[in-house]
């Protein structure tokens, strides 16, 4: 019966911090993206010591929407999905990926995972038919 009360009220509560929580995620993600278009228009690309720019935040945007969406036409199991984004900026000259690292406030380069190289490569060749 306390229990009960208990997690009521924590419900109650958080419903009614809804107003202030919700407008203020949406502050922080418009600053963090404005602060990644900030930089992207200064960062060079380590690999071809370019300008990526925000060309590169769009290309990431375009390919993560393709990735999510060719895994969530994949899932036919039923299971719920917790994706994590992988990319953040992928250089429109060289194509390096680059991950946003928050805490720096800079672009570090993705390491290459196996599993994502493979599954990005049959976006390549799928998107290429
Ligand atoms: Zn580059």
């Amino acid at each position: 019966m306390l229990k009960k009360l208990t997690d009521g009220f924590i419900v109650l509560i958080f419903i009614l911090l809804l107003p202030i929580i919700v407008p203020v995620s949406l502050i922080q993600a418009q600053r963090e993206k404005r602060q990644m278009r900030k930089l992207a228009d200064q960062f060079v690309c380590l690999e071809c010591v370019e300008v990526i720019g925000v060309e590169a935040l769009r290309l990431a945007d375009e390919r993560w929407s393709e990735i999510v969406k060719k895994i969530i036409d994949e899932n036919d199991s039923g299971t719920r999905l917790r994706l994590v984004r992988s990319m953040d900026a992928i250089c429109p000259h060289c194509g390096c990926v680059y991950l946003y690292h928050k805490a720096d406030q800079t672009f570090v380069v993705r390491s290459e995972d196996q599993a994502w190289k493979k599954y990005e490569e049959s976006m390549v060749s799928a998107k290429e038919l």
